[in-house]
């Protein structure tokens, strides 16, 4: 009864019933698109100290017949409320790994690593391994390539049943980068628990990095324990110069950011990474 009450004030509340409608209309357009191969990847290049591409981190983006390009910040919430996140996430991850099979043909492939973002959703499913290897199979793609950002929250969770997924796609070679760093709720007992390889720097303590002291005094901690843990640093949303050579004195060799590149097409990316 109570649960109906208060399904009878939504559906009194226009404010809310409006956002129902949008959302409900967002998802039939997700599901249309996905049918209809609207989603594409983008693909953001990472380097190191000496200006050597490294990797890229795979970005979706959805070409809406009508909408144009629009931002995964406005799709991936819904596609992760309605479950439409696991087959994206799965049709990503393919992608992802076609892509890696294409560079690895191109002039600096073999070394690159291909960033998937994955999902609270798509990690919790009791399948997500088996799935990963299953299109790294398929794909042919060198699961010591592959490079999986998972989130904070998202490991908070269920955490030993993070770990053995962690450890079982490691031993295939997978890598795992934590992605956001310093804005979830983990704590540090659990980072020690965890077997990453990688820890990203959010862009949120980049950006006022020159202005602020406590995000140089976050950035700084962040170097520190990636170094006593043994675990790689970069820093993500680097835009200017003065962020970077900043970012290096702190330590950190690795970067991702505007001051590099944008997130490029497949087209893009294969003449950015071609010699000129
Ligand atoms: P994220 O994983 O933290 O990705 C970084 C975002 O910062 C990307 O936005 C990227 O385009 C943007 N960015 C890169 N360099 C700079 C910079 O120098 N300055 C600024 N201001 N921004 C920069 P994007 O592509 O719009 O993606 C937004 C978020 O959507 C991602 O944040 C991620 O959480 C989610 N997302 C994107 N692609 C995927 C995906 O394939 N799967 C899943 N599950 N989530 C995705
Ligand atoms: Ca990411
Ligand atoms: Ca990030
Ligand atoms: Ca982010």
């Amino acid at each position: 009864a109570k649960a109906a009450g208060r399904n009878m004030v939504c559906f009194f509340d226009p404010k809310i019933q409006a956002a129902a409608l949008a959302r409900a209309m967002l998802e039939a357009e997700l599901r249309q698109g996905l049918s209809r191969g609207e989603f594409l990847l983008y693909y953001q290049p990472q380097l190191d100290s000496e200006g050597a591409v490294t990797g890229v981190e795979a970005l979706v983006r959805w070409r809406h017949p009508q909408r144009g390009m629009v931002s995964p910040a406005e799709f991936i919430p819904a596609a992760e409320d309605t479950g439409l996140i696991l087959p994206l996430g799965r049709w990503i991850l393919e992608e992802a790994c076609a892509q890696l099979v294409r560079l690895a043909g191109g002039p600096v492939g073999q070394d690159l690593h291909m960033s998937v973002n994955v999902s609270a959703l798509q990690f919790r499913q009791p399948g997500f391994v088996a799935d990963v290897l299953a299109v790294l199979a398929s794909s042919g793609a060198d699961p010591r390539r592959l490079k999986i950002e998972l989130t904070e929250s998202l490991l908070v969770e269920d955490i030993e049943s993070a770990i053995d997924k962690i450890q079982l796609l490691k031993r295939h070679g997978v890598c795992f980068s934590l992605d956001d760093f310093g804005t979830g709720y983990s704590s540090l007992s659990y980072l020690k628990r965890l077997p990453l390889d990688q820890l990203k720097i959010d862009q949120s303590f980049v950006h006022n990095l020159l202005l602020d002291a406590r995000d140089l005094a976050i950035v700084n901690a962040i170097m520190a324990l990636g170094q006593a843990m043994g675990i790689a640093v970069i820093a993500e949303g680097v835009e200017t110069q003065a962020q970077r050579e900043l970012l290096g004195r702190c330590g950190c060799t690795s970067f991702q950011g505007y001051l590099f590149s944008r997130p490029l097409s497949s087209e893009q990316l294969h003449a950015f990474l071609s010699p000129h």
